[in-house]
């Protein structure tokens, strides 16, 4: 199933949460508020589960064949605090309670592409949307006092394009839950 693919076209992919437009809302009147100058465009707010990397056309394609019955169940999510990571200057939001289910679906997800020659990250996974980059920190004064509520409902698989200002997302195609 899986093949050992070249180098040539390669696309710098992840499998990402891709919030809809009422959540995307929430999230960018939040950013707006607290993230300050350098704050996430509103079109680029998600959460990574999966950072694929540089991809290239066969990689790609074993990937998505070992998707192919992924069904993800629906999930709640519930954003209630911030985060600060000095040494990348990022400033986040997360979850204080992260459901296992997420952990679940990040393992079941590490398991399927590993056949294909991923090698999953080390570090610990912290569920986390970034609001701002190169942000002097430190979170924001103001509490979170409205969670935002995310009834998650898909996996996206994305393409991050360097451009000019920043890099351009695009959903190249999207597991609905079962
Ligand atoms: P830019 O790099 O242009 O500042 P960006 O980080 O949003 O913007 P990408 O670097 O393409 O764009 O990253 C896409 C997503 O993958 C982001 O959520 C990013 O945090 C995550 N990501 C990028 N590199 C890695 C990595 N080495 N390990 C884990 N996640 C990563
Ligand atoms: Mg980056």
């Amino acid at each position: 199933m899986c093949s050992p693919g070249n180098e040539q076209n390669p696309r710098r992919l992840f499998l990402a949460l891709w919030p809809e437009d009422a959540e995307r809302r929430q999230l960018a009147e939040l950013a707006a508020r607290v993230a300050g100058r350098r704050r996430t465009p509103d079109a680029n707010l998600h959460l990574t589960l999966v950072f694929l990397g540089a991809t290239d056309p066969a990689r790609l394609s074993a990937y998505e064949a070992a998707l192919a019955d992924f069904t993800p169940l629906t999930l709640e999510l519930t954003l209630d605090r911030y985060g600060y990571w000095p040494q990348s200057r990022i400033l986040w939001l997360g979850s204080s309670h992260t459901p296992p289910e997420l952990y679940e679906r990040m393992a079941d997800l590490h398991q399927r592409l590993r056949s294909c020659g991923f090698v999953p990250e080390r570090r610990a996974f912290q569920a986390h949307i970034t609001l701002a980059r190169n942000h002097p920190g430190p979170v924001p004064a103001e509490p979170l006092v409205t969670p935002i509520h995310w009834r998650i409902n898909q996996v996206a698989l994305v393409e991050s394009r360097r451009q000019d200002r920043g890099s351009a997302y695009q959903v190249l195609r999207r597991w609905p839950a079962g």
